[in-house]
């Protein structure tokens, strides 16, 4: 979860005196790096993904599942192969924010050198949950690829077990303790005290429960050690949650991508954001919020809401006097520009003023120099004091520093200073699914949705207020079968230059009127965007068009294809969200009463289940639709506990 800088956090008030420093020495690093790299050509279109577990604890004899927190107590374990060999490693590890999740990554070689990448994806993730399991050999924890651990926040969720502080505790939650929060790096702690400070208050969402039959109506929960921020700031019908933890405690699918030069990645940054909300509902799998079924789908919401650091200026609920803007999102929440295609850019955007104009007096163009003045509006959350003097030529922390607490739908990443790296953009809605055949399903194919907007020149493009609107749609129950969402009747480059109307882009970046765009987009399901209906083609069978005409070898094409046939299915309603599949698992558990609540039971019988499917125990025909992939093949070293398949191989199509 971005930057870890080694040393003493500073308290919020010193880091707040020190903003300005940060604002100013991170836009001089930007500028530095901007102007060396900005001619870079010739980069390798590169790609990784990044899947964040949990690590859970089961009581067989009182049937109770928790979180286990020992990640920071296996990081060094799983570290070891890379700090052995730092070049030729096969995963790499980081800490993430609680100490019950870990984030993986495919280790020192990016994939994208060939086509057969592809099939490589599913072993490398079932690698990384081997290598879990070998590090947490001799406890009876073991990792899960799951987004929100149903009870999170519930009496004694954790093992061990804290009871929470409200009064003392750095996040003053009444159900997350702090000693949940990732213990072996202090910059996770320090991000929660900080948001609470700066904005002035805890953090407060209210996600909307599932009225179910005995649901009481109105819902209004006691919380037994209320200290009347429950009372006060819970509403009617809602679950409450009053910390970071509720949201960063999430995991997610994340992937990387580089883009050969600084165009392409600006250009890819559009058209992916566009996506962001489609894969967002299609990937769901977070009806479940602190021990209640909401009637949400996605972890989106609660997470924006967790880290909302903005006072009560910034959002607007009183006259600005001492701070600067009103601000209407949250530091996570979806993009709010673009960075190649001004002329779809319909919001007024708050910007930092003097980022801006240093941005532009040195060069930098004005769309770009927009974005980043528009992630400057942010203070640093959190600062080391041994960090504070940067260099401006050699090092990047204060740009990075905003940069990674800006927690967005995608990021655009600039390449760090004195490396190979080149300008990347990070895919970062995804929920993560149950099985790994999922997510490399889920991976596999957002990646092959880049290739086939570069090769065939796809335009996803629509005003930026839409997509926004389409984030919102995307959490909603069921909104990957029952959902509509603005979309593009025409992908394709050739049916644009008939369009009548169309505007040249201007050169700014000065809001233009959204009906100028609006012939060009409709209300569509996720199966038309997807799988196309009539006249429009549909993602996947563009898709399939690009996957047929690469020379790739036929074990590859065949894990692809299952893949996109799992897309495809998924869109179609044919497949369960993970969310619609957790939410009917609860609604036809034998203890379930109708009332919304899912208990320690439901839960063991939840979790068990989902590890079951996972390490391939129990059919995931339901998730999967018999659909395998010929991954496997590639690790015939992984002990068959994982690599053994339940979905009969002869049901694939
Ligand atoms: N866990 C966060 C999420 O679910 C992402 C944190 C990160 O940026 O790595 O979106
Ligand atoms: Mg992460």
């Amino acid at each position: 979860m971005g930057l870890l800088s080694e040393g003493k956090p500073l308290s919020w008030e010193e880091t707040k005196k020190n903003a300005w420093k940060v604002h100013k020495v991170g836009i001089q690093q930007f500028i530095s790096l901007f102007h060396k790299l900005k001619d870079r050509k010739g980069d390798t279109l590169k790609w990784g993904d990044e899947v964040e577990y949990n690590l859970i604890s089961l009581d067989e004899e009182k049937k109770v599942a928790k979180l286990s927190l020992l990640g920071p107590q296996i990081l060094e374990v799983l570290q070891k192969p890379e700090s052995d060999d730092p070049l030729h490693h096969k995963a790499k590890w980081r800490p993430e924010y609680a100490s019950y999740m870990i984030e993986g990554t495919p280790g020192a070689s990016p994939y994208g050198g060939c086509y057969s990448d592809f099939n490589v994806v599913e072993a490398n993730m079932k690698l990384r949950r081997e290598m879990l399991y070998e590090a947490l050999k001799g406890t009876s924890v073991f990792p899960l690829a799951l987004t929100a651990f149903p009870r999170m926040g519930c009496p004694g969720f954790t093992e061990p077990e804290f009871l929470p502080q409200p009064a003392t505790s750095k996040s003053r939650s009444l159900f997350y303790p702090d000693e949940v929060i990732w213990s072996g790096h202090p910059r996770f702690i320090t991000l929660t005290r900080n948001v609470r400070e700066r904005r002035g208050e805890k953090p407060a969402m209210n996600m909307p429960i599932f009225k179910d039959k005995a649901t009481p109506s109105p819902f209004v929960e006691v919380v037994p050690n209320d200290d009347g921020t429950a009372s006060t700031c819970g509403k009617p019908d809602h679950i409450y949650l009053d910390c970071m933890g509720f949201g960063m405690g999430c995991s997610c699918l994340q992937v990387t991508f580089q883009g050969c030069d600084l165009n392409e990645s600006r250009h890819l940054y559009d058209q992916l954001s566009v996506m962001c909300p489609i894969m967002l509902a299609l990937s769901a799998a977070t009806p479940i919020l602190r021990g209640y079924l909401a009637d949400v789908d996605c972890r989106w919401g609660v997470i924006s809401g967790s880290v909302d650091d903005r006072t009560q200026e910034e959002r607007g609920l009183k006259p600005l006097k001492d701070d600067k803007w009103v601000i209407p999102k949250s530091r996570y929440d979806s993009i709010d520009m673009y960075l190649a295609n001004p002329e779809y850019n319909d919001k007024e955007v708050p910007i930092n003023e003097l980022a801006y104009q240093t941005l532009t007096e040195n060069g930098v163009d004005e769309l770009m120099a927009r974005h980043v003045a528009h992630l400057f509006i942010r203070d640093p959350i959190s600062l080391f004091a041994e960090k504070l003097e940067q260099d401006v030529e050699n090092e990047s922390d204060h740009f990075e520093n905003i940069q990674s607490t800006n927690w967005q739908s995608m990021r655009f990443k600039p390449p760090p200073p004195n490396s190979p790296i080149g300008w990347r953009v990070e895919f970062r809605p995804m929920e993560l699914q149950i099985t790994d055949f999922e997510n490399a399903a889920f991976v596999v194919f957002i990646v092959l949705v880049t290739r086939a907007i570069l090769s065939f020149k796809l335009n996803f493009l629509i005003p930026i207020s839409k997509m926004e609107d389409n984030m919102k749609r995307a959490i909603n129950r069921d909104a990957a079968r029952q959902g509509l969402f603005y979309f593009r009747k025409s992908l394709l480059p050739e049916d644009d230059e008939d369009d009548e109307g169309k505007e040249t882009p201007p050169t700014g970046a000065t809001p233009t009127a959204p009906q100028s765009h609006k012939h060009e987009y409709t209300l569509m399901s996720i199966d038309t965007i997807i799988n196309g209906k009539d006249e429009f083609p549909g993602v996947i069978p563009l898709v399939r068009m690009y996957v047929n005409s690469i020379d790739i070898d036929v074990d590859t094409r065949c894990t692809v294809m299952q893949y996109l046939r799992f897309i495809s299915k998924r869109a179609s309603g044919e497949l369960p969200t993970a969310a619609t599949w957790m939410r009917q698992f609860v609604l036809s558990h034998p203890d379930y009463k109708h009332d919304s609540v899912v208990s320690e039971i439901i839960n063991y019988d939840l979790i068990s289940k989902i590890r079951d499917i996972s390490e391939g125990r129990s059919p995931c025909n339901e998730l999967t639709g018999r659909l395998t992939s010929r991954a496997d093949s590639l690790r015939p070293s992984l002990p068959r506990r994982i690599s053994v398949r339940s979905d009969s191989k002869d049901g694939n199509d």
